[in-house]
């Protein structure tokens, strides 16, 4: 493939980096950002990497009125030796081009899209943390920015790259948080927009969010939008439970979104040889297994924290105490290795790192 030149326009000013013992997320924003432009007709065009700068846009945007934007989120490490590492970035072009297709917006050229971020850290590289669980988070975005009141697919498009450096999600070490069973407010159903990752699924779940946080719960657990009977995901995260030596997690339906790190814990769960099924899972039966003493632990899996312990899980009033409020062994050794190998502390017998050092002198 033909990679179209990335213009670049430098900023004369540079801000000042935020502090990495106090950085929390996605609150400060590098000095670049990457932008591209689509027409109907034109395809993407005006690849360019400038400082970054709030946008200007109509009124009548239809990214504002009817919510066609999806984006992506992944993260850049820097390993001991300081080489820059991104985690599976590929993973993530695919998948926002899965959420385009799902809100009838124009496909991204992947390969393109993974130089473009590769540049544009070249250029903000400094602004990677280095202190023990910080990283650089990375928000890929596509808005409608055609200006029409019509409920009507856009003809105008524009994609960005945004750089966020983020701070270590647990800041005295990995601790379980505890998440409230939702029967009332649902995420997503079947033939929804639920296993895309687009701004009106987290709209939604903000009443529900709420309500939870008011009552002390960090998250809600949410469930099929039909019977609410069997177990769907968690705010931005997927969900594993371990039952009786055997990990579930419930099977991509439609309505929950494909994590990537879902996808890496699955792998590495095969790769050690621990008993793993991707299938339904119902509230009746987790807490069937909590009174039989089988449920071992209940962790989430995202971008953001990596994997969260779940501690205490409440349905409907009934506690259910996890691993003894405490991080069980598998949580662990799953976040130990994982967050290991996106820093270059561990092998990576996966090929999921993409190192940039390397990515740079294919381009060269
Ligand atoms: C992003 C996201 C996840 C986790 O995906 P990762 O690729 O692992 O970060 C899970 N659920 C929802 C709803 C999400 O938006």
């Amino acid at each position: 493939m033909k990679i179209s030149p990335i213009q670049i326009k430098l900023s004369d000013s540079r801000k000042e980096k935020p502090n990495p013992e106090t950085l929390v997320f996605g609150r400060s924003f590098t000095d670049h950002m990457f932008t591209a432009d689509y027409e109907e007709g034109k395809g993407w065009h005006s690849y360019r990497i400038v400082p970054y700068a709030p946008v200007t846009l109509d009124p009548a945007a239809i990214v504002f009125h009817y919510g066609q934007t999806v984006f992506e989120g992944l993260k850049a490490y820097r390993s001991p030796d300081g080489t820059v590492r991104l985690f599976r970035p590929e993973e993530n072009m695919k998948r926002m081009n899965l959420s385009l297709d799902r809100l009838c917006m124009p496909k991204i050229d992947e390969e393109m899209a993974l130089h473009a971020l590769t540049k544009l850290i070249q250029i903000e590289k400094d602004w990677i943390p280095t202190l023990n669980g910080t990283s650089l988070y990375i928000r890929p975005f596509v808005i409608a920015n055609e200006a029409f009141l019509g409920v009507a697919p856009a003809k105008k498009y524009q994609f960005f790259i945004i750089l966020s450096p983020v701070g270590a999600y647990y800041k005295e070490g990995i601790h379980p948080v505890k998440i409230l069973v939702e029967n009332e407010f649902v995420r997503a159903v079947k033939g929804g927009t639920g296993g895309a990752k687009t701004a009106g699924n987290y709209a939604s779940g903000l009443k529900a969010q709420e309500v939870a946080g008011q009552r002390g719960y960090s998250q809600v657990l949410w469930l099929d939008g039909i019977e609410r009977k069997y177990v769907e995901e968690v705010g931005s995260m997927n969900i594993f439970f371990k039952i009786d030596g055997e990990v579930v997690t419930p099977a991509i339906n439609g309505s929950i979104l494909e994590g990537i790190t879902r996808k890496s814990i699955l792998q590495l769960l095969d790769y050690w040889n621990i008993p793993v099924a991707e299938r339904k899972i119902s509230m009746d039966e987790i807490r069937e297994a909590y009174e039989a003493g089988k449920l071992e632990e209940i962790f989430g899996t995202g971008t953001a924290a990596v994997i969260s312990p779940v501690g205490e899980l409440n349905w409907d009033g009934y506690k259910m105490i996890v691993n003894g409020s405490e991080t069980g062994p598998l949580a662990k050794q799953l976040f130990d290795t994982l967050t290991n190998i996106q820093t270059g502390k561990e092998e990576d017998p996966f090929n999921w790192i993409i190192e940039l050092k390397n990515e740079l002198a294919k381009l060269a």
